[in-house]
């Protein structure tokens, strides 16, 4: 078979205009570091949004292949749909889903969070129907604020609940989210503290058995969030990727994060060269004026990919050189200035993020690329459009 062959062919054509690659080996290496960082602990990968845009199947697949004890996602679709691609493992669903959703939950074997008795209740109800205990996760806030109570009397009600409903739900673990490790110790360590108080709280009333897991990538750069947890749930880390705010917190100096390995690259390829010959403006309206003499590449990226009309600093990379968007983007087309860029061709690929695929001593970093659209790591990864190709050498 060709290599076309093995693609359906939208698929295919699509990939051969822009693309994003993701390295199963630095994604392998990133999850033994993180596992590592984290003194071993059981590692529960996040795969929400998609794997962050960069496909949940083939990911939640490498990820198994791997050795991960469990996988996470937000939303019961989400693990609806890793369960129907074969992946076997315990799945948590972090975010409370709609109650339309429990009895799917329990069907396809997947761990609820649970916040609130009303929670409880309707996870008893659906468990019930299908004949035998569902498992839950009981998620406490401690200061994220999006999903269960704040105070320590009305968690100890969501306690009881679960007490009462024994024989009908198992609980396997606590978890919460931290609002602000990747910037803020004190805030962090506070949290943390908290998160151990309801550890302590839900072992007196559930049992001892009670896992419990509070960091997530940014987690592992505080001690605190750590300490009396036996489970991780890094997403960002996973493709080696750390917001910037991160390498400023104490526990940067002392981690081993810094040999995260970037795992993405994106690109997209030159469509058509233009020579500017006349003074008008270029594209719809013609508002954007560029003088004679410049020479501008059409490249196969647009804001049907994620690059929106705010892009005023976007820039892709050529050879070597770094060349400024021009104009707006369009659906599928933006224009770039090449004029000091030599030898250019269409079929080029111009990089966005990565290394140059001549393996060209330029990179763009994930974050000069976020930086420039105005956006965070997580939503340029979720933002960006594309057929992804999980490169795996072996
Ligand atoms: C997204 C998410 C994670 C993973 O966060 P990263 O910063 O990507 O490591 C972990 N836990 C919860 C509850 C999340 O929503």
């Amino acid at each position: 078979m060709t290599e076309r062959a093995t693609h359906a062919p939208v698929t295919s054509c699509a990939a051969a205009r822009l693309e994003k690659t993701v390295s199963a080996d630095a994604v392998r290496h990133n999850l033994a570091l993180l596992r590592a960082e984290a003194g071993g602990r059981r590692v529960m990968p996040v795969v929400k949004g998609d794997a962050y845009g960069l496909g949940a199947r083939a990911v939640a697949t490498l990820l198994v292949a791997s050795g991960v004890e469990a996988l996470a996602v937000d939303t019961v679709a989400e693990g609806v749909d890793l369960r129907e691609h074969g992946i076997d493992r315990p799945i948590l669903v972090m975010d409370v889903d709609v109650s339309d959703n429990a009895s799917a939950c329990a069907t396809y074997g997947l761990m609820p969070a649970v916040a609130t008795v009303g929670q409880v209740e309707r996870h008893c109800g659906a468990g019930h129907r299908q004949g035998g205990p569902v498992t839950v996760w009981l998620r406490t806030n401690i200061g994220f604020n999006r999903f269960g109570p704040r105070e320590d009397q009305d968690f100890e009600v969501v306690l009881d609940a679960l007490r009462e409903a024994r024989a009908k739900i198992d609980v396997a673990g606590v978890f919460a989210h931290l609002s602000s490790s990747a910037w803020d110790e004190k805030e962090t360590a506070e949290q943390a503290t908290t998160f151990q108080s309801r550890v302590h709280q839900a072992r007196a009333v559930l049992g001892a058995h009670l896992s419990a897991s509070l960091a997530a990538t940014h987690g592992l750069l505080h001690p605190a969030a750590l300490h009396g947890t036996d489970w991780i749930r890094p997403g960002l880390g996973l493709y080696g990727l750390l917001l910037p705010a991160g390498r400023n917190l104490s526990g940067w100096q002392t981690s081993g994060l810094d040999r995260l390995r970037p795992a993405l690259t994106v690109r997209a390829r030159v469509l058509d060269l233009i020579d500017v010959t006349r003074d008008e403006g270029l594209g719809y309206d013609r508002s954007c004026a560029v003088p004679p003499g410049r020479c501008l590449a059409s490249v196969a990226i647009g804001f049907s990919r994620g690059i929106t009309g705010s892009a005023a600093g976007f820039s892709g990379l050529l050879h070597g050189r770094t060349c400024p968007m021009v104009g707006k983007p369009g659906m599928d087309c933006t224009q770039f200035d090449v004029t000091k860029v030599p030898g250019v061709r269409p079929g080029d690929w111009m990089t966005f993020i990565g290394p140059e695929p001549a393996g060209g001593p330029v990179v763009r970093t994930a974050e000069d690329t976020a930086a420039e659209l105005g956006l965070s790591l997580y939503e340029l990864l979720a933002v960006l459009r594309m057929p992804v190709r999980l490169e795996d050498p072996r």
